[in-house]
């Protein structure tokens, strides 16, 4: 894939106006400018990797021009920078630090942070000595796949010598910081010495094992230098690459029952986590494309997996390698269990071996560093299947999915370098160096855990006014959200209220066919499931003596016996992620939470079919509670009462009041407390029993006070 260079002068002159009405100077808005266009590409940049720089003048509270360097923050992803991404440095004392020997991290972490000009402004990147040492006003950094590919051959020196010649200053690998920048500085002035003639231009500088660095006069310049040392080097491998990470995720399990086996594996990679002490539950992105299927069946897959990352940097959202596990035999999921739990024996001890190397790696390493590194987790970031694919794992589908995208790029990059010649990236030490270094781990942001981050929420009747503020609340609480309704256009609107990563499935209820379908659906979207909302229902009206027997009967399907069919489903998947956890105290269980009404406790006249479907959801509720309580799983409900929604919209709520002699304001807040309950206070009362671990077979009423209705 060559990259094309996407400069436009229009486009730049546009950005230059925008920014120029907020006050941003030229230079900054150029530098936003390219550093966009180099984020849209991720064959160069993913995921906050990459970093830029511009050499510019600001002034200070004295009206005084202060030389800067505005260079990438911390937490900004190229792709979708703004100006104040790159936070304005003074650059004077740092040019000063060129003459020290040696700086500490914390120093250096420090001296950056205190010549900020906005003392607000995120930290500068790690690399920012490096932008402000080298004398170049606009600097551009990248992990292009195709530079990687030769800057990762064992002589790669002499190789990138060979294709680039003087155009490139080539640095030997060297962790990122001060020492980084000291010596890429000492080794461009020497190499800038020894230019002779003025016809030689130096474009950039190719960090071995690492990365490429391009600069120049101005951002066009630099850009466009970048774009064409990326396709040289292109040029130069006999592979071809191509990066598709969006239709990877198009997946086709149809043929056999192997996607059945991802909740086994979920809940046995989520219990290892509980136990090292790190995330709850973990999400999978699963992706399997032709690349991934390709090298998944190579012969020395085990072998090249243990080679290292593609960039260093890769390391902390990847872990070094990824865990290989055996070929899923062809079986039939229900007559042939046997050969699924062969598989699954083999899959643990591999697991077990991955933990136990790590284990020794951490030790081993952080003896040699002195025995002042804080352990991480020893669990793989990515899974590998042969013949199935890509599993990426993260403590939310977002990180699931940074995670599968830099393990398409190792792919990419390790496929590429081998055909070049042989893939040998960093080594063991330096990578641990990385993976262990305070300012990459910084990188990954203090972990907020909401309650419910890792779990994967199912809310059933999500399109209607309930459903959906049970899902934006169950949202915000962290989870990752699978918005089920009859109505797909209502389902796909609560979605897009949960962010990107949230689900929406059409799905009738009534039938255990489409129910299952949905919940391959959501195994292969996350990879299990963990809380059940079962959420939807219906009113029909009608005195019972009169009753025929259709009205009843839909009633009993849609309120009774779909929650029975969603509840029998999100067992099996209980069960499946808690295969291995059996012998552990610490089940990963589940949770089924009904919405059953105050019909199910204080019937109301003429709404039979209703009432009664309801108490038996009630009752099952409580079978529920009842047989499934040794398994870690909880099984509560709550009963609420005159919400407004589709079950009682406007025109029900005016002739209920007018019937009463009341206005609409009285009849909502008809209740002991004298207040109108809403579709959020239900919402909230479901969150707070899916918090509650002592709890199950419990009743939670939200309707503002009813005495008739009070369960005891
Ligand atoms: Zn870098």
């Amino acid at each position: 894939m060559v990259c094309t260079n996407k400069w436009s002068d229009n486009d730049a002159e546009k950005l230059i106006d925008k920014y120029k009405l907020k006050g941003v100077n030229k230079d900054l808005a150029l530098r936003t400018y390219s550093a966009r266009l180099l984020g849209s590409e991720p064959e160069m940049v993913l995921h906050g990797g990459g970093n830029t720089s511009v050499k510019t003048v600001t002034k200070n509270l004295f009206g005084e021009n202060i030389n800067v360097l505005c260079v990438k923050g911390s937490g900004w992803d190229l792709a979708t920078i703004e100006p104040e991404g790159h936070p304005a440095v003074e650059l004077t004392p740092l040019l000063k630090l060129k003459n020290l020997t040696s700086l500490t991290d914390e120093d250096m972490v420090a001296i950056q942070r205190k010549n900020l000009i906005d003392p607000k402004s995120p930290n500068p990147s790690v690399e920012t000595l490096l932008h402000a040492f080298l004398p170049y006003k606009f600097i551009d950094h990248t992990h292009s796949i195709a530079l990687l590919s030769l800057a990762n051959q064992p002589d790669a020196d002499k190789v990138c010598l060979k294709i680039f010649g003087k155009e490139m200053v080539i640095v030997p690998y060297v962790m990122p910081g001060y020492d980084l920048a000291k010596l890429a500085y000492e080794m461009h002035e020497k190499f800038k010495s020894n230019i002779s003639s003025k016809q030689e231009k130096l474009k950039g500088m190719i960090l071995l094992k690492h990365g490429v660095f391009t600069f120049g006069e101005n951002a066009k310049e630099s850009y466009s230098r970048m774009i064409e040392v990326v396709n040289k080097a292109e040029q130069a491998i006999p592979r071809q690459i191509k990066l598709d990470l969006i239709s990877s995720r198009k997946l086709d399990f149809n043929k056999n029952d192997n996607y059945k086996i991802i909740p086994y594996l979920r809940g046995l990679i989520s219990g290892e986590l509980v136990k090292n002490g790190a995330f709850k539950r973990c999400i999978f992105e699963i992706r399997n494309d032709q690349k991934i299927i390709e090298f998944s069946k190579l012969s020395n897959l085990i072998e090249l997996s243990t080679r290292g990352v593609a960039t260093p940097d890769h390391v902390i959202r990847t872990k070094a390698s990824p865990l290989i596990l055996d070929e899923i035999p062809n079986f039939n999921f229900d007559s042939e269990k046997n050969k699924m739990h062969d598989w699954l024996k083999r899959t643990k001890e591999s697991l077990k071996k991955y933990m136990r190397e790590y284990q020794h790696y951490f030790e081993f390493n952080n003896q040699r560093v002195g025995k002042i590194k804080k352990h991480l987790d020893p669990l793989p970031r990515l899974i590998i299947i042969p013949k199935f694919g890509m599993i990426a794992i993260g403590n939310s589908k977002k990180s699931a999915c940074v995670a599968a995208d830099i393990g398409q790029v190792w792919i990419e990059t390790l496929l590429s370098a081998e055909s070049f010649g042989e893939f040998r990236p960093v080594n063991e030490q330096d990578t641990f160096d990385l993976e262990y270094w305070s300012l990459e781990q910084a990188k990954l942001g203090i972990q907020k855990d909401p309650v419910n981050s890792g779990k994967v929420v199912i809310v059933t009747g999500a399109g209607g006014t309930i459903g959906s503020a049970i899902s934006k609340v169950f949202y915000k609480s962290g989870a990752e959200i699978v918005c089920i309704d009859k109505n797909i256009i209502t389902a796909k609107e609560t979605a897009k209220m949960c962010g990107e990563n949230a689900l929406a499935i059409e799905c009738d209820l009534t039938s255990r066919e489409e129910i299952e379908k949905a919940f391959k659906e959501i195994i292969l979207k996350y990879g299990g499931v963990d809380i059940l909302i079962s959420n939807a229902g219906i009113a029909l009206p009608g005195e019972l003596y009169e009753m025929n027997d259709e009205i009843l009967l839909k009633s009993l399907s849609i309120n009774l016996l779909s929650h029975h069919y969603l509840s029998q489903q999100s067992l099996k998947i209980f069960k499946s992620q808690d295969y291995f956890n059996q012998n552990n105290k610490d089940l990963l269980g589940g949770q089924l939470l009904y919405n059953v009404s105050k019909q199910a406790l204080n019937p109301g006249k003429g709404f039979g079919a209703y009432g009664i479907s309801k108490s038996a959801l009630l009752a099952l509720m409580k079978q529920y509670a009842l047989e499934e309580g040794h398994n870690g799983v909880r099984s509560n409900c709550v009963n609420a009462d005159r919400i407004k929604s589709g079950l009682l919209n406007s025109e029900m709520i005016k002739n209920r009041a007018k019937s009463r002699g009341l206005t609409e304001e009285e009849y909502m807040s008809g209740n002991l407390l004298n207040s109108e309950v809403k579709a959020n206070d239900v919402a909230k009362a479901f969150l707070y029993l899916s918090k509650l671990k002592k709890t199950t077979g419990s009743i939670l009423t939200v309707d503002g006070g009813n005495i008739a209705a009070m369960p005891r």
